[in-house]
């Protein structure tokens, strides 16, 4: 049977970190079925940026365009290396609420833009365990 329904309901934003992928994609595939893949270094911190949001944002306006997406996936993550990784915050609760705050400002933003998103919001911890990196995805509630 072929199938010419190319829409899917969310686009995900996550940070490039390779230690992230594709368990990540993964996991996001369980919970939402399909998405597309907005991938940049840090994540949200270019949506969040004065000179870069609007190519951030014309990528959710492609997804909603072409794949009728109505739901906006934001993460952020433990150990992220373009915010100078944990050892740049006094401890885990510190590092957490730094990323809530850029979670809420990009939910903001992208709320400006397209009131009618669903938007989710997700922090995903980040540990070495057995020889491997291991993410544990989170969804924050307001
Ligand atoms: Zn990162």
């Amino acid at each position: 049977m072929t199938n010419n329904n190319h829409s899917c309901p969310a686009i995900l934003f996550v940070c490039l970190d390779w230690r992230l992928h594709p368990e990540i994609e993964n996991y996001f595939k369980e919970e939402y079925d399909n998405y597309d893949l907005c991938v940049s270094a840090g994540s949200l911190k270019d949506l969040i940026a004065e000179n870069t949001k609007d190519y951030f944002l014309s990528q959710i306006e492609c997804s909603r365009k072409l794949h009728n997406s109505q739901t906006v996936i934001l993460t952020m993550h433990q150990d992220c290396g373009a915010y100078g990784g944990t050892a740049n915050f006094e401890d885990a609760e510190d590092e957490f609420r730094h990323y809530q705050k850029v979670m809420d400002e990009a939910e903001k933003i992208v709320l400006q833009k397209f009131p009618k998103a669903n938007v989710v919001k997700y922090f995903i911890g980040l540990e070495f365990k057995e020889n491997k990196w291991v993410s544990d995805p989170k969804k924050i509630n307001d």
